[in-house]
Order: structure tokens, then C-alpha cells, then sequence
């Protein structure tokens, strides 16, 4: 089985360790307190592996060890421990927190500048779209293409979710196997 190593960061608040939990646990907690240091938590997703034809061939189980890092400011120098041998990060943001992205783009610049690994994988996920909606109780404040744009240009994978509901959980930690498994 393959393992790889996966950080997640982003401001605090964001849904970070909501993120994992959804992930390895299939649930969700409204009232989750927040992280000390760092947690460290693993699951495991199966992708499909296919021949030189493109055919799908066979099932491939890829391991990840999660560690899920405090936000505050108090344990960011932390943060090196954990993303130095990381194959992938998972850079978290608040859909409806601007501040929350430029956040993000500081910790991608940060993976950028200090990780030496060309190889790392760098996701940038924008949480909580249950809360974006058609109505006047809309709390989007970045819009889909902003960030998708930035993730763009600057080689990011890229997606919206929902650690509340669940929509594009899986997928994110799907994609991720697959990019570190072609590499
Ligand atoms: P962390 O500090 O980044 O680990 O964030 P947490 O996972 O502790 O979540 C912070 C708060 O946001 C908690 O009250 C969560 O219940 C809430 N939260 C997390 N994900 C979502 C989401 O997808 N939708 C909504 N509506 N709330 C969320
Ligand atoms: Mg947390």
C-alpha cells in the first residue's frame, strides 16, 4: 500500500480539522473545540489505476497520514515540522472570510519558498459553500473564480466544499491520490 503524507493549513476557524473529520470519520460536529498543536489522523482512499491504453486496470488503496495543524498564530512556527516532509498540503480557506484567503495565499507562498520538493502537491480548498446561497442570506464574501483563478496561475489544485454536508470531501483527497500516484 502507498503512503503519503498530507499537512493541512489555513487560518483558524476555517474547517480545517472539520475537513479530516468528515474525511477519516464521516461526520461532522457543530461545536468542535479547537486544535492544540497539531492532531494526527489516517484513511485511506481507493482510486483506479489504469494501463498504458487508459483502460482501468486495478484498484490501487493509497494511505494518508493527516496531520491537521493548529491556525493561531501561537503555534505557527510549528507548521515546518509538519509540512517539511509532506507529500501534499491542503490549504484551507473560509468562503465566507476574505481575510481567510489572503491567509491561505501567505501559507502557499510559504510551502513555496521553503519546501524544496518540486513534487509537493498543493491544494487550495475553499470551505463551507453550504452556506452560499441564492437568497439574502448569502455569506459568500470570495468568489469562486477569485480564488480558482489564483489557484490557476499559480499551479494549484483547486476546489469548493463543504465539511458540513460533505459535498466535494472525498474528491479532494481522490484527486490528491491520484496527482502523488501518476508522479
Ligand atoms: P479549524 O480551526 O480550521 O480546524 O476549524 P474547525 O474545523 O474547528 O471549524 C471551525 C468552525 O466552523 C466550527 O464551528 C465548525 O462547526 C464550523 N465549520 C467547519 N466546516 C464547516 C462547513 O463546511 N460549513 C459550516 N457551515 N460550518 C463549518
Ligand atoms: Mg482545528
Amino acid at each position: 500500500m502507498l503512503q503519503f503524507k498530507l499537512v493541512l493549513l489555513g487560518d483558524s476557524s476555517v474547517g480545517k480539522s472539520s475537513i479530516v473529520n468528515r474525511f477519516v470519520k464521516d461526520s461532522f460536529d457543530e461545536f468542535r473545540e479547537s486544535t492544540i498543536g497539531a492532531a494526527f489522523l489516517s484513511q485511506t482512499v481507493t482510486i483506479k489505476d489504469s494501463d498504458a491504453n487508459g483502460n482501468e486496470a486495478q484498484e490501487v488503496t493509497v494511505k494518508f497520514e493527516i496531520w491537521d495543524t493548529a491556525g493561531q498564530e501561537r503555534y505557527k512556527s510549528l507548521a515546518p515540522m509538519y509540512y517539511r516532509n509532506a507529500n501534499a498540503a491542503l490549504v484551507v480557506y473560509d468562503i465566507t472570510q476574505a481575510d481567510s484567503l489572503e491567509k491561505a495565499r501567505s501559507w502557499v507562498q510559504e510551502l513555496k519558498n521553503k519546501v524544496d520538493d518540486d513534487s509537493l502537491v498543493i491544494y487550495l480548498v475553499g470551505n463551507k459553500i453550504d452556506l452560499a446561497t441564492d437568497d439574502d442570506k448569502d455569506k459568500r464574501e470570495v468568489e469562486e473564480n477569485v480564488a480558482k483563478t489564483y489557484a490557476e496561475e499559480n499551479g494549484l489544485l483547486f476546489s469548493e466544499v463543504s465539511a458540513k454536508n460533505g459535498q466535494g470531501i472525498q474528491q479532494v483527497f481522490r484527486s490528491i491520490a491520484e496527482k502523488l500516484y501518476d508522479i
